[in-house]
């Protein structure tokens, strides 16, 4: 069967491989649209030092099941599903507390362990989720939603919550909209107008464009003067990373999705006088699944703002290439593997 691998940095390829042998327990899935995340693009050009080579890529999937072990009808076949890529240990300290997201261990698909951007996966029951209701192309960008309302979680956020998101990409419009579904009022800052419109059109309320508007005084308009009590930083930037602490308010809480490629200097004052609560946020867990899907079924994201394009498995690479020379272009690439019933 036909699968998409990156053979090594900058080269892509359609490659054959053999179909996948199920383990006792495991469904066989039929692929129908995988998403490309950030995560992609830096195995792509090489800088994850999480990936080796040759990889098979793909961790942001909607299926169909095949073939199922047993009969429970919640994943018989036929049923449309979405799928939890990560594999945590069991045994490290992360996965002891039951926060198996963050696992020392963990193997993502299509970054540790090859991915779904192939014909035919198998994967356990315990890594499925059906959602009656949500479109194919809506299965596929579950995984990444689930980032955002993982910070969500982490941040405690609340309906009385102001929360500031810096940056609107696929991970940050995730974090709009879990804080506008829990009713927060929600500030997106970004500098691109198209991304600052999706925020909008995910729940925020308040835009920022920080290249051409002062951020601190704007912030402090819309929080009269008190900054936001919470700030998701979804960039991944040193300057960002401390905006986030300067910024939000006093007694507030930082949420780290991201993270910066340089050291960060601190003012370390504010940590304490601000007595700030800073979180790191990591992949997702069973409730955020969960979450996401009860989400999309209220509230249907705007799918043709979310999604840049959908090519076949052979223009990947292609995508890939384009992705990489023009970051800002995309949003969202999907890759569709079969044709989805
Ligand atoms: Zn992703
Ligand atoms: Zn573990």
């Amino acid at each position: 069967m036909k699968a998409l691998q990156i053979t090594s940095p900058g080269q892509v390829e359609v490659v054959e491989r053999p179909l996948p042998k199920l383990a006792g327990e495991e469904f066989l899935l039929r692929v129908n649209f995988v998403g490309m995340c950030g995560t992609d693009l830096s195995s792509y050009l090489g800088k994850n030092p999480l990936v080796s080579y040759p990889r098979v890529l793909g961790h942001e999937v909607s299926a169909t099941v095949v073939e199922a072990p047993g009969t429970d009808p919640t994943f018989a076949p036929g049923t449309n599903v979405t799928v939890s890529p990560y594999l945590g240990c069991g045994r490290c300290p992360a996965c002891l507390r039951n926060r198996a997201n963050a696992c020392q261990f963990n193997q993502t698909l299509g970054v540790q362990r090859d991915g779904a951007m192939t014909k035919l996966i198998g994967m356990g029951s315990d890594k499925l989720y059906a959602a009656p209701g949500l479109t194919a192309i809506e299965l596929a960008l579950v995984e990444p939603l689930t980032i955002g309302f993982h910070a969500a979680q982490r941040g405690r956020i609340e309906a009385e919550d102001v929360v500031a998101v810096f940056g609107c990409g696929g991970v940050g419009v995730g974090a709009i909209f879990a804080a506008a579904q829990r009713g927060a009022m929600v500030i997106a800052v970004d500098i691109e107008d198209k991304k600052l419109q999706l925020a909008r059109a995910c729940g925020a309320t308040h835009a920022i464009h920080s290249n051409n508007e002062p951020l601190h005084e704007r912030l402090m308009e819309m929080t009269n003067g008190r900054g936001p009590d919470v700030v998701v930083e979804a960039i991944g930037s040193a300057p960002t990373f401390r905006a986030a602490v300067e910024e939000v308010a006093f007694t507030g809480r930082v949420v780290y999705i991201g993270y910066a490629k340089d050291l960060v200097p601190y003012e370390t004052r504010l940590f304490v006088q601000k007595e700030l609560d800073i979180l790191g946020s990591r992949n997702a867990i069973p409730q955020d699944f969960h979450r996401v899907i009860a989400a999309l079924q209220k509230t249907p994201l705007p799918v043709d703002q979310v999604v840049s394009t959908v090519v076949p498995m052979e223009e990947a690479g292609e995508a890939l290439r384009e992705w990489s020379a023009h970051p800002s272009r995309f949003q969202k690439i999907l890759v569709q593997i079969n044709d989805a019933d």
